[in-house]
């Protein structure tokens, strides 16, 4: 980068103020030569709901949870930088500075725009929604309306795909799929004049026809509700966030997730999450090698209990002591870092009724 690029970003942070301090921290690193200290090929995203709708603890966060998070970002050393920004690095080898983090939102609700937005705003921090077109059009009481929408699209808020309907897409067929990711993406266009590059999967849950359905619409990353460190290596397709609710609001949590650094686990089977067997046997790389592999420890939801094994042809072999219960399951794999942190890989399964 030029010493006039630099300039300019200078300039850009006094027109912008503490909003552009992010991208004048990417400035700084790139300039440097991207050096090893403060630059990272790895980022947290962050995925919320509602705040302070006490009503809803699992997709809730309390005004005070959201406040400390907050608080802690701004004093952190963070890097809240725009989710395109940072795929966007990722994905052309460009460094990020260390302790990256990228702020979503689902559903558009209304506690988006009238708690989150002014601290978030307050902060300099930008974030993205995930929009579901049909409650919008349907003007649904706890969702934002499309005036409300508009206002953030102007303040420079990322609007991003969450369909039309938010059903289960991966057990509708891919006819009425495409037709509900082309309403959305219709509905985003006419509306909030967006073409919205980014895509969640309503619930989080995919199969491998609907991951293919992305890719034909052309999105150019598609996120989950599975935990996990966005890296320059992930699936831009299946890309993890780390989930904020009530129960997961603490602020020791947090201080945890907004830390992680990626695990590194490459080529994971299976690469469909709906288990074709249950329980289904996970393996993955882990590149580069771990310094202590035995430091690797997961751990699955539903009451099973995972045991991995360190295969000689270098695999990382879990196997499951039972059925997982139907339904969404997950394998979080843990392995300590350098100054406290924690490499973390997380995988989403889902058991069917039938299995
Ligand atoms: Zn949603």
């Amino acid at each position: 980068m030029s010493a006039g690029a630099i300039g300019n970003a200078f300039a850009a942070a006094r027109r912008a103020g503490r909003a552009a301090c992010a991208a004048l921290a990417v400035a700084i690193t790139l300039a440097a030569g991207g050096g090893a200290a403060i630059a990272a090929e790895s980022a947290v995203i962050l995925m919320y709901h509602r705040f302070g709708e006490d009503r809803y603890p699992s997709t809730n966060v309390t005004i005070a949870q959201f406040e400390a998070q907050i608080d802690h970002l701004v004093d952190g050393g963070y890097s809240v930088l725009p989710v395109p920004d940072i795929l966007a690095a990722l994905g052309e080898g460009r460094p990020l500075p260390d302790r990256t983090v990228g702020i979503t939102v689902d559903d558009a609700t209304r506690s988006t725009f009238e708690v989150a937005w002014p601290r978030l705003a307050e902060a300099g921090f930008p974030f993205s929604v995930f929009v579901s077109t049909d409650p919008v059009d349907e003007g649904h009481a706890g969702i934002m309306s499309w005036d409300e929408l508009r206002r953030l699209v102007a303040a420079g808020v990322t609007i991003g795909n969450h369909s039309a309907a938010h059903r289960y897409m991966w057990q509708g067929d891919d006819d009425a799929n495409r037709a509900d990711l082309l309403r959305a993406r219709r509905r985003l266009a006419e509306e909030l004049g967006v073409d919205a590059a980014l895509f969640a999967y309503p619930f989080g849950e995919w199969n491998a026809a609907l991951r293919a359905l992305a890719a034909e619409l052309g999105f150019t990353a598609a996120f989950g509700q599975h935990s996990g460190v966005v890296a320059a290596h992930s699936d831009m397709l299946t890309l993890p966030r780390f989930a904020l609710n009530e129960n997961y609001g603490a602020i020791d949590r947090f201080r945890l997730i907004v830390d992680t650094l990626p695990l590194g686990a490459r080529s994971v089977t299976p690469d469909d999450p709906i288990m074709t067997e249950n329980p289904p046997t996970v393996s993955f790389t882990i590149e580069p090698p771990l310094p202590r592999r035995e430091a690797l420890a997961c751990y699955a939801s539903g009451g099973v209990a995972a045991t991995l094994a360190h295969e000689e042809d270098g695999r990382v072999r879990i196997r499951f002591d039972r059925p997982f219960p139907p339904g969404r399951a997950r394998l979080n794999c843990t392995a300590p870092a350098e100054a406290g942190r924690w490499r973390w890989f997380g995988l989403q399964l889902v058991a069917p009724r039938d299995s």
